[in-house]
């Protein structure tokens, strides 16, 4: 009898794992465990959609004849950790080989080294063939090259995938890229969609009870219904999402006091759970451009960030082993108490926290330029801001947490991922939100008390980092401006920078 280990981010029937195990034989396990439950502080929405989704996913599998067994968090034994639930499964039947996907993290990879010695019995991990690409052919991809820019992969991958391909071979619309038009500001016109919620059942209101019980003292608030647990509740966001896809080309980088979601699809954490498959989405919006359900640069757009992010994010965790400390800007300060209270008169800061708090997610452009390039040019750890963006989000998942974080907002990795720091004023969240108007700050500002911090710390960043940066072809702009400046106001500049850093956890 093999023994088949399924984890919390495996929800999938296309898992390998099921076509090397035979229903009538084979038994599988699953386990909520405290290990998991704590390798971070999780949102408890986050312990959430976990457990529900696993209890759906072991039900829906037991009405399709298999042999489950499912050990809960709550039950007589709750167990410290995979190995621990893996044993005493073990331990009952006579099993002669344990069968599992590789986990998405190498956290998880590396307690399995020693699986085999410690199980006395074959381990078998399976490719995770749930990924457009594997991992050997993203290394071929990335080996020899000079720079790993998302956007030759990007093309690789339309081109393998044949997704918004003409006959030709060629981009449909002609370009391969319609980033340019996808940064709208957004002023209220058009509303945007409601978001799609779920009648809890039963399960979610177990679920929900022994989060209350097992984790009172958690960070963040649960809402049964809020996000999709099941595989059918997954296909119908899927399917809501697509037919309110129409301005997410266009209003992809804006933000709005108050409407968290905006025009985007709320997919991450079922594609992370493995509820939906990347292919599935895409082809879900391909047919919708092809029906001129939608534009071109919302279709383009949003497969983008699928084939290309998410594939991309993916390979290079591994390729650039970005599980290991990152930190090549040097950057050591502390993490301020807001970003968990959102007590701040930063209006932004604040907006992004609440609704994190509220709702375990904020959308790309504040994770990035709100909370990010905060974190970038205030000099936040790297490591410190990691672990909160790992803790804070229904759909944060190391594979996918930690190049966002510490290669994309923070240039951690010196730079592997992106070509220059993603490092902005106020100026820039003042022209993709409304924040500003209600802040108490002045964006305008960039001296003196009331200033936006985000100016002084922006020009603070530029000079403290001008060796490393000054010479980079895409920031010249930036430093042409900063030239520009009088040797007095670069020095008024430089001073209110290092005021602001003495002020951090007051702002
Ligand atoms: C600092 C930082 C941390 C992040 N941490 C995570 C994380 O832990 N988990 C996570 O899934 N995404 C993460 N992202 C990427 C992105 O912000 C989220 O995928 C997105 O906000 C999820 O919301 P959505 O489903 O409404 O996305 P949409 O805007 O509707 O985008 C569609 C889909 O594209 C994919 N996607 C978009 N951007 C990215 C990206 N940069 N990397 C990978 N996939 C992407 C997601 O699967 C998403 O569901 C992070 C980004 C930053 C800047
Ligand atoms: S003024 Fe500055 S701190 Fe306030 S919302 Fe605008 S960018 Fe954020």
């Amino acid at each position: 009898m093999h023994l088949g280990l399924i984890l919390g981010d495996q929800l999938s029937r296309t898992l390998p794992t099921f076509r090397r195990l035979n229903r009538e034989r084979d038994i599988i396990v699953m386990a909520e465990v405290w290990a998991e439950a704590r390798y971070v502080a999780h949102h408890r929405q986050k312990l959430f959609n976990c457990f529900s989704a696993m209890r759906h996913f072991a039900e829906e599998l037991e009405t399709a004849g298999w042999q489950v067994r499912y050990l809960p968090l709550d039950g007589d034994t709750a167990f410290a950790s995979l190995q621990a639930a893996v044993d005493a499964v073990k331990n009952e039947y006579s099993i002669d080989r344990i069968v599992l996907t590789e986990p998405g993290e190498q956290r998880l990879l590396s307690e399995m080294a020693n699986w085999e010695s410690h199980f006395n019995c074959p381990v078998e991990l399976l490719e995770d063939t749930r990924f457009l690409m594997s991992l050997a052919d993203f290394a071929h991809w990335a080996q020899g090259r000079k720079a790993l820019r998302m956007e030759y992969f990007y093309r690789l991958m339309r081109q393998r995938t044949g997704l918004l391909m003409n006959e030709e071979n060629q981009p449909e619309g002609g370009q391969w890229n319609y980033d340019a038009d996808n940064r709208r500001a957004w002023r209220g016109e058009p509303s945007a969609p409601e978001p799609m919620l779920f009648e809890p059942d039963s399960i979610d209101q177990n679920v929900a009870t022994m989060i209350e019980q097992l984790f009172p003292d958690g960070w963040g608030d649960v809402q049964p219904g809020l996000w999709p647990v099941a595989r059918r509740q997954a296909q119908a966001s899927l399917t809501h999402a697509v037919s309110h896809l129409s301005h997410f080309g266009d209003f992809q980088d804006a933000m709005a006091s108050d409407e968290p979601w905006l025009f985007h699809s709320r997919l991450s954490s079922a594609l992370n759970q493995g509820l939906l498959t990347p292919m599935e989405v895409c082809e879900a919006v391909a047919d919708a451009y092809y029906r001129d359900r939608i534009p071109i640069n919302a279709a383009e757009g949003f497969i983008r960030q699928i084939i290309g992010w998410r594939e991309y994010v993916r390979g290079m965790y591994w390729y650039l082993r970005l599980f290991e400390p990152q930190n090549s800007l040097n950057h050591h300060n502390a993490l301020p108490d807001y970003f968990w209270t959102a007590d701040t008169r930063m209006q932004c800061v604040q907006q992004s926290v609440r609704q994190t708090r509220a709702l375990g997610y904020a959308h790309h452009i504040q994770r990035l330029m709100v909370t990010g390039n905060f974190s970038l040019i205030a000099g936040l750890d790297p490591e410190a801001v990691s672990e909160w963006y790992l803790g804070v989000y229904v759909d944060a998942y190391q594979w996918v947490e930690r190049p966002n974080t510490l290669g994309m907002a923070l240039h951690a990795d010196g730079g592997r991922m992106t070509s220059k720091p993603y490092a902005a004023s106020g100026q820039y969240i003042n022209r993709q939100s409304n924040y500003c108007k209600t802040c108490w700050y002045n964006v305008k500002e960039t001296t003196g008390s009331r200033a936006c911090p985000f100016n002084g710390l922006y020009w603070h960043f530029l000079m403290r980092h001008q060796d490393r940066f000054r010479s980079n072809g895409r920031m010249g702009l930036m430093y042409r401006n900063l030239d520009k400046k009088s040797s007095a106001e670069r020095e008024a500049l430089w001073q209110q920078g290092e005021n602001i850093i003495a002020r951090l956890p007051l702002l």
